[in-house]
């Protein structure tokens, strides 16, 4: 039977541990020290410390661990927090972003990729690209960024941590990260729902939905009001956890790959976004700007099955399969 520690006892070591913090350095399992009168309830909570200090101990490091390490070491040496957490997640946002949506825009150009295309009869046009392209930069110039430049604010307010030795381990933040796309996808679910209410979709709504056919950069070609609206879901994770700036750039780094791929247009039959549990794909979202009705979820399936807002996309794939069986 093992002891149970007496709250004095139990270390912040032990708790960082079940919070799965310290990346930088692997702990050794820990001997929950002190003897106490052992009641059921606690010795089964202190199997589960032993049994979660065991299973932290087998996790391997990231690879590179010292590598990056030393990079992230070598940042927080040499800039200021101001500068890492606004001109950081500015430069990553972008990166990212035209990265991404540079990827998809030259799947047009690939003879391969256009029997992946989804709506076949919509070509993507230089005129409609254009216009997204013109209507980005002054979204990005004018809104993206200024908002983006918020974030030390939000970090310093939240108290999140930026060194090395607070980062959570790995599967920690993909867990986490896991976590903050599902109460995204919530509140995304939710507010996309009321930006399609007859009364409000035609002032904001509709800016997005003027391409049926989606292509990759239009995933932020929306009006600013949608935009602050829909991005503050992206906060409500970064807030519940307050972990570490690593997982808000980590996070956000998933959330961008996400929203490109969902209106990428194409759906290759390899994509790696497809081994996340529940992913709803680019065919789901796809659907939502052809349909403009149903399929009101970003990133995973559970909501539009809990409302039945994706009876329409089934009818569609039924009847897309008995045409492809003929
Ligand atoms: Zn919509
Ligand atoms: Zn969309």
């Amino acid at each position: 039977m093992f002891a149970v520690p007496s709250p004095e006892q139990k270390t912040d070591v032990q708790v960082g541990s079940l919070l799965g913090q310290g990346t930088g350095a692997r702990r050794p399992i820990g001997v929950i020290g002190g003897v106490m009168e052992v009641i059921p309830t606690a010795d089964i909570l202190a199997s589960a410390y032993l049994a979660l200090e065991y299973v932290d101990s087998l996790v391997p490091p990231i690879p590179q661990q010292e590598l990056v390490r030393s990079a992230w070491n070598y940042m927080l040496d040499n800039y200021t927090k101001f500068q890492i957490a606004t001109w950081g997640s500015v430069f990553l946002h972008e990166l990212i972003y035209v990265s991404v949506c540079l990827l998809f825009f030259l799947s047009q150009f690939l003879p391969f990729m256009q029997k992946y295309k989804i709506q076949q009869d919509k070509p993507e046009t230089w005129e409609a690209q254009l216009k997204c392209l013109k209507m980005l930069a002054l979204s990005h110039f004018f809104v993206q960024i200024p908002l983006i430049c918020g974030a030390y604010h939000f970090v310093e307010f939240f108290g999140i941590p930026y060194d090395w030795e607070s980062m959570p381990r790995w599967p920690y933040l993909v867990l986490q990260c896991y976590s903050c796309a599902v109460m995204d996808d919530t509140w995304f679910y939710f507010t996309h729902r009321l930006l399609h209410h007859r009364r409000i979709y035609r002032h904001i709504h509709k800016v997005h939905h003027e391409f049926t056919a989606p292509f990759g950069m239009q995933a932020e070609y929306a009006h600013p009001v949608e935009t602050v609206v829909l991005g503050a879901g992206f906060l409500i994770g970064p807030m519940v956890f307050r972990s570490h700036l690593a997982l808000l750039w980590i996070w956000l780094l998933f959330r961008l790959l996400e929203t490109v791929d969902i209106h990428s247009g194409y759906n290759p039959p390899v994509n790696p976004m497809h081994i996340i549990p529940f992913y709803a794909g680019t065919e789901f979202h796809d659907f939502h700007h052809m349909n403009f009705e149903g399929n009101y979820a970003s990133c995973f399936i559970w909501w539009d099955r809990i409302f039945s807002t994706n009876l329409q996309y089934k009818d569609f794939q039924h009847k897309r399969g008995k045409e492809k069986e003929q």
